[in-house]
């Protein structure tokens, strides 16, 4: 707890914080409802914020909009130094934010560090974006005539993320959409405020530091009504939403009712197809990490694990001797490896899908419970569990925010590709095999239907270099690596005539 404190002290929470900044100002809410962050580490009160009301926001995203004006005439590669200087102070302040999101948040100490890693390594790959930016140039097919596309910013990008990734969610989006010339508002998850407060802290010094105005990173604070507020806003172009598929077909209808942009990263129940070829010690590595790393709390968390007939029971035996290892406790003590779910109605939702499973007949093959005890005195710590069931069952088509890890039988690769892809959503996916045609024709377009499909890796983990997102229920949107920006961006489309005459194209007459 000491520990914590100072860490507190370092990021500047105070124990009741306000309610909104628009960069470098922070705001008092008129009405001071207050929102208690409590960890799910040890049930404590982190700190308080207070909640963005309506006149709140409407000074945000007026701010925002003024500060567009000044951030969009800035050279994209000057953009780019100022995020390069935000990465530097996230390398200074890597320890102690980690171990905040590690508390705030329940996920292992290791991860929180992960995390803050994350983001750095967005802000680098965001400073070289911020010198490419490219558009292409086309022939145009008339004479002295020169046509061109090129991507200016859109304007205010609203970001809206969820608990499980309270801090690099928002830099996925935030460093490249500074980049890209646009000013941000971010609505983080009402179970993880104190950790947004945090990074506003730090972007704010940032800013302040290079004479840049208020409202180019905004923070408000609030649940989902004023997410609500965001995505009927239409002077918010850009909708960037993390969280579950019934958020996001929430998001996305109002967004799309004004014709706005919405990106959306939404839930995943992904699966890893472990074939008779496959080194099963790797294997198990990658299946395990899967599905019990950050409690099963991450969208790629591995949900099912597809084996062959031949290997099933020799894997089957190895998970659960490794299972049996597991130790479960406080995340930030690094003999840990599986910290709590993030509040009570988690575990209840946990607790409910064991008893739907068993109902369609799962049977348990390593059982599921909470842990009780002065280690586990917040309630939200439980044991990961394990069981064999159909893969048309309901509950195997849901995503349980949770460590319940789903065992799937099959004799032939077309099979397992097939049950692989028959659930509504498609985030990511993996096949362990030695076997190249097993893993081409995995990779193939009669593969894997995932926005991410791996060959001996498992399904969680991604790197910041390539696109992340997913297809069918997980949204379609694709954030970081990659051409991702250009979801940040507008195109335009520009021809220019250098020619004495003013010739239509399709070589349509019209004299006068
Ligand atoms: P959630 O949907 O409950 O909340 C996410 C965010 O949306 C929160 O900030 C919340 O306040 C806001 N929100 C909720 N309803 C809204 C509405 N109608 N309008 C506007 N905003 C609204 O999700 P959660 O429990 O915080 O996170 C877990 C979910 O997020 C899982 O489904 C997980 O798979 C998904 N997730 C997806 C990705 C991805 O990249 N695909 C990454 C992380 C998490």
């Amino acid at each position: 707890q000491n520990n914590i404190s100072t860490v507190l002290k370092n990021l500047n929470i105070l124990d009741l914080n306000p309610a909104y900044s628009t960069g470098s100002e922070w705001g008092l809410s008129a009405h001071s409802q207050i929102l208690d962050s409590c960890s799910p580490v040890d049930g404590k009160r982190i700190a308080g914020v207070r909640i963005t009301s309506n006149e709140d926001y409407e000074i945000v995203v007026n701010k925002a909009a003024e500060a567009f004006t000044f951030w969009r005439n800035l050279p994209a590669p000057k953009r780019g130094d100022i995020i390069r200087q935000f990465g530097d102070a996230l390398r200074k302040n890597k320890d102690d934010l980690g171990t905040l999101v590690s508390y705030e948040m329940g996920k292992s100490l290791q991860e929180g560090l992960g995390e803050v890693q994350e983001m750095i390594d967005i802000c680098d790959f965001a400073v070289g974006l911020s010198r490419q930016l490219y558009g292409l140039t086309m022939h145009s097919e008339r004479p002295n005539h020169r046509m061109y596309e090129q991507w200016h910013p859109l304007g205010i990008v609203g970001v809206i993320s969820a608990f499980n990734f309270p801090v690099a969610v928002w830099s996925w989006n935030t460093a490249l959409a500074w980049i890209c010339g646009n000013v941000c508002i971010w609505k983080p998850s009402e179970k993880t405020p104190i950790t947004a407060v945090a990074c506003q802290h730090i972007i704010a010094g940032i800013f302040k530091a290079n004479g840049v105005p208020e409202g180019v990173s905004n923070l408000i604070i609030g649940d989902r009504q004023i997410g609500e507020l965001m995505a009927n806003d239409s002077r918010i172009a850009l909708i960037s939403a993390t969280g579950s598929t019934r958020m996001g077909k929430a998001v996305a209808a109002a967004v799309a009712s004004r014709l706005g942009k919405s990106l959306l990263e939404l839930g995943g129940n992904n699966a890893i197809i472990i074939s008779q070829h496959a080194d099963l010690d790797m294997s198990l590595i990658g299946a395990v990490f899967g599905a019990v790393g950050t409690a099963g709390q991450r969208c790629t968390s591995t949900r099912r694990l597809i084996i062959h007939e031949s290997v099933y029971n020799a894997f089957t035996e190895k998970l659960v001797k490794a299972y049996g290892q597991l130790k479960i406790g406080n995340p930030l003590d690094q003999k840990n490896h599986v910290g709590p779910l993030i509040d009570k109605e988690a575990v209840a939702g946990y607790l409910a899908s064991i008893e739907k499973c068993k109902a369609e007949g799962g049977k348990f093959i390593v059982e599921g419970g909470v842990l009780t005890g002065p280690e586990y005195a917040s309630g939200c710590y439980v044991q990961p569990c394990i069981a064999a069931v159909e893969n048309d069952y309901k509950i195997v088509q849901h995503e349980t925010f949770a460590p319940i890890l789903y065992l799937i039988k099959y004799q032939k690769l077309d099979q397992a590709i097939l049950l692989q892809n028959d659930v509504p959503q498609g985030l990511s996916s993996a096949i362990m095999t030695l076997n190249i045609r097993e893993a081409e024709q995995f990779l193939s377009a009669t593969g894997s239907d995932c926005g991410i499909a791996n060959v001996n890796i498992g399904t969680s983990g991604a790197e910041i270099g390539g696109a992340f997102g997913g297809e069918k229920e997980t949204g379609g949107g694709r954030e970081s690596g990659s051409d991702a920006w250009r979801a940040y961006m507008r195109r335009q489309t520009n021809t220019i005539n250098y020619a004495n005459t003013l010739p239509l194209a399709q070589g349509i007459k019209f004299d006068l």
